[in-house]
């Protein structure tokens, strides 16, 4: 069975966690510390913030803006359910805005019509490794007074015109889960800002609010801390980041030219500008078929992925807030039609070649 995800790892991170277990210092070390000035140099972020997950990074953006019940956020309904959690964790409502089927990413042009008097922010989402369509967003916001998290959990090493993302915002939140670009070896997660206000105030937050041990904030806390474990590995793979790239980017390259002109298929498009990490190569079946494709592969050995089969809008949290089916025509037809193929690191050419000729075989028959 080809994987359809699979960690790079190695002795760098086996001896990173041996050296931190030896150490004897598990949490609260040097390790998070060093691992969030690595990634927030990497990102050209002033500050980054390491967390016990995605999720929690995402919950502490917004919790750091203050956002709270009869709030709004502006999202997409066509990523994982956490994007929206995060926001409906806190009380506030996610107002969803459908997506641009070329990107898969929420739709610059339909976000206006969506603010209301109670729009505090805006959370777009790098789908699958692509930035979010950043200039047009950032205007809106700079327009309405609104802040910016970005949810770039897929998206980690990935550029908009020249800047990276984290930097896409006011704030950014990423995941470092196993499937990830790269990943802490676990759970864990990482913020970013050139905020020092929002940075200080999040430090604490994911502190169970002190500022420094039985130095107490004004407000209360959570533990979302990363434990050094974690960071260590994390460590390990920020350094591999740049190879993991280039070489999701070769086999995504080699997926394209080799799909080129099938019917039936449209394969992933990346505008010009931005470049793409390829968390997910995820093509399109245009002709009622994806479940069947699906299949197929499955059949051929090949893992396959649907991200995402529902749109968050039509899951029960948010059906029961009323949102309901026709909602946002584009991400519930995007959802009948995608699937996700391997395009991890791991990859070897003859793997790559057996996906290639099989998937040509299965869309050709059809
Ligand atoms: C993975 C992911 C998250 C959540 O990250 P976890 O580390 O799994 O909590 C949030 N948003 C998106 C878009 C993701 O892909």
């Amino acid at each position: 069975m080809i994987s359809i995800a699979k960690p790079l790892i190695g002795k760098e991170e086996e001896e990173a966690v041996l050296s931190v277990l030896r150490s004897g210092q598990l949490v609260q070390g040097p390790k998070a510390k060093e691992f969030e000035s690595m990634f927030a140099e990497y990102c050209g972020a002033k500050h980054a913030i390491a967390t016990s997950s995605g999720t929690s990074a995402l919950m502490a953006c917004v919790h750091s803006l203050g956002i709270q019940e009869g709030d709004e956020v502006i999202t997409t309904p066509f990523t994982f359910i956490a994007t929206a959690h995060a926001i409906f964790a806190y009380g506030a409502k996610p107002v969803f805005v459908d997506i641009n089927e070329k990107t898969f990413n929420i739709d610059s042009s339909k976000i206006e019509s969506a603010i209301t008097k109670k729009t505090k922010a805006i959370m777009p989402v790098d789908l699958y490794g692509l930035p979010y369509e950043y200039d047009s967003i950032s205007k809106i916001a700079k327009k309405y007074s609104l802040s910016i998290i970005e949810d770039a959990c897929q998206a980690v090493g990935a550029e908009y015109h020249g800047k990276k993302t984290g930097v896409l915002g006011d704030l950014a939140a990423f995941s470092l889960y196993p499937t990830k670009n790269i990943t802490s070896g676990g759970e864990g997660g990482i913020i970013t800002t050139s905020n020092d206000y929002l940075a200080e105030k999040i430090r604490y937050y994911i502190n169970i609010g002190q500022k420094a041990r039985y130095v107490y904030d004004s407000e209360v806390g959570v533990n979302f801390r990363m434990p050094e474990l974690h960071a260590a590995i994390s460590i390990e793979q920020l350094k591999k980041l740049d190879f993991i790239s280039k070489k999701r980017n070769e086999n995504a390259q080699f997926l394209l030219s080799a799909l080129k002109g099938l019917p039936n298929v449209i394969l992933p498009q990346t505008p010009k500008g931005l470049t793409h990490v390829y968390h997910q190569f995820t093509i399109r079946i245009t002709n009622g078929k994806r479940d069947y494709v699906a299949e197929e592969l499955k059949k051929r050995e090949i893992g396959i992925g649907i991200y995402y089969p529902q749109p968050i809008h039509l899951t029960p949290p948010y059906k029961k807030i009323g949102y309901k089916k026709g909602d946002f025509a584009i991400s519930e037809k995007i959802a009948s039609e995608v699937i996700s193929i391997p395009v991890h690191p791991l990859l070897a050419q003859k793997d790559l070649d057996y996906i290639a000729k099989n998937l040509k075989e299965i869309l050709s028959a059809m």
